[in-house]
């Protein structure tokens, strides 16, 4: 061991993530990360103690208090915390942005030298303006300043992998579920490994395979089928104590690296030929169920008909539309108009709560008072190319400001009362319109720019969540255009997987 502190293991943390759509033209700057999540050395070591908040108003616990604990109740590490830095999934991030925290991490890094070992929280699917496999730049410079000290690395399930980042980690750990909840467990498997590695207990031995698969959205779900099944296989390989860990990597369909494509990755101790066959059995049980295909969703006309035909028999709970095409958790802009056009045509007589994110508009509202009528235009001015502005003529409500949305307006056009925000509209829970004074119970109709985490939280006020598709950066279909350096399914009818593998993973021309 090279350190002062005979008997102990020294292992530096740090993060630096963010979830890329690379269709949105809204780059992501220091200030978002600023805004969001950025901490520094002690401050970051103090966010991840039992009974702190890892990343206030996100998530009180992560990957990082989940590692620090793991390490904790290990007994024998000296942690040393380096930077973290998150940020709402959004555009790729500038290249000064990027430049800037590679910078900080690795500068935190050579002054903590020497360590005995690193753990990175990455998202996996990180895009940067002008800058290919961005991930993989990070994970090199990395490993040119850590040489051969063992690197544990945990991403996103909707990571993408290649073979060049996976040449810069030692270990590598994906979440487990999906929507995500399983951050800390995540964290706490890297640690295990990483710890057993350097204690010579195991032998973290590797095998990937990767799949031309584009699929995303409701059959990726983790607790129904049919994921399901591939999800308990995982867990009961897990249960091993020859495997130290299965993980399958989905990738982020809104991702424009030339080799997109899911992943699966398992580690055993020390016996690569059963990681090796075990790795072949998840692809092939993942590559199996590929024509599973979810449903159709409905136009925003017919969404809006089915919840006029419902308010009739409507007693408790709203109807909910999902705007699968402006999800702005997986980094989609929040500025389509689609559905308050179709709202505005045809949704008379239903009370509808409306997200929309527009800095523009929010400029113009701040200099009017509350209760004047104006006109102007909305939505469509991040992303001109994805969505029309649309004219309103409306009564402004309210207007106030909230952490990490920035400033917000209320503006009142007939039924519908439009929530206007600076910042990234996140409405994954129902506080997103109960903040602005909009009661969730007295609204027929709620708009949310989200997919799948909402449901959980709107459960006691929606009685029918109806998805939507209009025109936006995250319809399933949105990156299928890109030029991809081999067929994708669904894309292609590509028959067989082991071919692109192959060429991925340089086993083949
Ligand atoms: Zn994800």
């Amino acid at each position: 061991m090279t350190h002062a502190n005979p008997g102990r293991l020294r292992l530096a943390y740090a993060r630096l993530a963010q979830e890329t759509n690379a269709l949105s033209p809204v780059l992501t700057t220091l200030d978002d990360f600023d805004s969001m999540h950025h901490l520094r050395g002690e401050q970051l070591g103090r966010a991840c103690e039992r009974g702190a908040q890892e990343a206030e108003g996100f998530l009180a616990n992560a990957e990082l208090s989940g590692f620090v604990r793991a390490c904790r109740d290990a007994g024998d590490v000296d942690l040393v915390p380096l930077s973290s830095a998150w940020a709402i999934p959004s555009g790729p991030l500038s290249r000064e942005c990027f430049d800037a925290l590679t910078d900080e991490l690795l500068e935190g890094l050579r002054a903590q030298l020497p360590l005995d070992g690193l753990y990175l929280c990455l998202h996996g699917a990180m895009g940067v303006e002008g800058l290919r496999d961005p991930e993989s730049v990070l994970l090199e410079r990395v490993r040119e300043v850590i040489g051969d000290m063992p690197l544990a690395v945990t991403m996103d399930l909707h990571a993408n992998l290649t073979q060049r980042r996976m040449n810069a980690m030692d270990i590598i750990v994906g979440y487990a579920t999906n929507p995500h909840r399983d951050h800390v467990r995540t964290a706490k498997l890297a640690a295990k490994i990483l710890r057993g590695k350097l204690r010579g207990t195991y032998t973290p031995t590797t095998a990937w395979r990767t799949l031309p698969l584009l699929v995303g959205g409701g059959t990726t779900l983790d607790f129904l089928p049919p994921m399901r099944s591939i999800f308990r296989r995982m867990r009961r390989l897990e249960r091993r104590s020859e495997v130290l860990s299965a993980s399958v990597f989905m990738c982020h369909v809104w991702n424009d690296d030339p080799h997109l494509g899911w992943s699966v990755v398992v580690t055993t101790d020390g016996d690569q030929a059963k990681a090796e066959r075990l790795a072949e059995e998840l692809a092939d049980r993942c590559w199996k169920v590929r024509h599973k295909r979810p449903p159709q969703f409905a136009s925003a006309e017919d969404a809006i008909a089915q919840a006029q035909r419902m308010k009739l028999r409507r007693k408790l709970g709203t109807i909910t539309l999902a705007d699968a095409s402006d999800v702005v958790t997986a980094g989609a802009p929040g500025d389509t108009t689609g559905v308050l056009r179709a709202l505005l045509d045809g949704g008379e007589g239903l009370r509808a709560y409306v997200p929309m994110r527009d800095p523009r508009a929010v400029e113009r509202l701040w200099g009017e008072a509350v209760g004047t009528k104006l006109t102007l235009e909305v939505g469509g001015s991040l992303d001109p190319e994805g969505s029309d502005a649309l004219e309103v003529t409306g009564q402004l409500r309210r207007k106030q400001e909230v952490p990490g949305m920035k400033r917000q307006c209320v503006l009142r056009i007939g039924d519908v009362h439009l929530v206007i925000t600076e910042g990234p509209p996140l409405t994954i829970r129902p506080s997103f319109f109960s903040d602005v004074g909009l009661d969730p119970w007295k609204a027929d109709v709620l708009v949310v720019k989200n997919f799948f985490p909402f449901r959980i939280f709107f459960l006691p006020h929606s009685r029918k969540t109806i998805y939507v598709k209009t025109k936006g950066r995250t319809d399933m279909d949105a990156s299928f255009g890109l030029d991809f350096a081999e067929p994708l399914y669904p894309i292609a009818d590509v028959a067989e997987w082991r071919p692109t593998d192959a060429r991925r993973r340089g086993l083949a021309d």
